[in-house]
């Protein structure tokens, strides 16, 4: 069965990249990346010569019928982003659903992916976690993203660029309060490094980091949460009462 494989590509350090997904990709047909010009780099590291074609967040109208007819014609397609795994805020989704929709195999390759390495160094309990992404680039709406996962008690994954970072962790202690945080930075590479503490703590020294970075955010009290549950349960309750 023609299938479309799932390949995490490495976050930093190449030695990362696992036998099995350098196999893959010298095996399938095709090669559908998030940006070649980075891929081609990638693979020429590890004399991988298949042939790419392109699939990212501004072409899937063309690259996804493309990549269905390969798996038509009976080709398999290795899917790569720039560092991670495709799809996880990357493009990637969408092809999956349309592949699972045609019919044809999706297989996952295991391997490297920010979040989760952040999630098990950052301290914070690890599960039950949620996975948020990036937050919006625009002030506004992320302030209401932010209010909106205030009462999430689970730990919370965030993944945020250095010069958005200030701005970001000012709103998380103005609407979360000052919950424990690790900011976890340039994981696997040269200058690795994790920061635990407030984020007031973390907020004053924030000017002077730099690089890739994932926030672990400790999840909001209990007692908040089941406060607003009560709260909801009340209103519903003396709608249904009033009616
Ligand atoms: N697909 C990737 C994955 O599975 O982790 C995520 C891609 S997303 C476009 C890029 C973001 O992931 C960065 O802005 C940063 O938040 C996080 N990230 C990627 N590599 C990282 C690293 N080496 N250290 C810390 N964060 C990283």
């Amino acid at each position: 069965m023609p299938t479309l494989y799932l390949v995490p590509t490495p976050i930093g350090n190449l030695s990362e990249f696992s036998e099995r997904a350098i196999q893959v990709l010298k095996d399938v047909d095709y090669i559908a990346a998030e940006d070649t010009r980075n891929t081609i780099k990638l693979l020429n590291h590890f004399e991988i010569h298949t042939p790419m074609i392109s699939h990212h967040e501004h072409n899937t109208n063309v690259a996804i019928p493309k990549i269905i007819n390969m798996l038509k014609d009976g080709h398999n397609v290795a899917l790569v982003s720039d560092a991670g795994y495709p799809a996880i805020s990357d493009p990637g989704a969408e092809l999956v659903k349309a592949v699972i929709d045609e019919g044809y195999n999706v297989v996952p390759i295991s391997g490297c992916n920010a979040a989760l390495d952040a999630l098990v160094v950052s301290g914070i309990t690890p599960q039950p976690f949620v996975f948020y992404g990036f937050l919006a680039h625009d002030d506004k709406t992320k302030k209401k993203e932010l209010e909106a996962n205030k009462n999430i008690t689970m730990t919370t994954i965030y993944y945020e660029a250095p010069h958005r970072i200030k701005k970001t962790l000012s709103l998380m202690l103005q609407i979360f309060g000052d919950r424990n945080i690790a900011l976890c930075r340039e994981l696997t590479k040269k200058h690795e490094e994790i920061i635990r503490g407030h984020i007031s703590e973390i907020l004053d020294i924030v000017n002077e980091l730099k690089g890739e970075m994932v926030v672990v955010v400790e999840g909001g009290s209990k007692i908040e949460d089941e406060v607003v549950f009560e709260q909801s349960i009340t209103e519903h309750v003396n709608e249904y009462i009033a009616q």
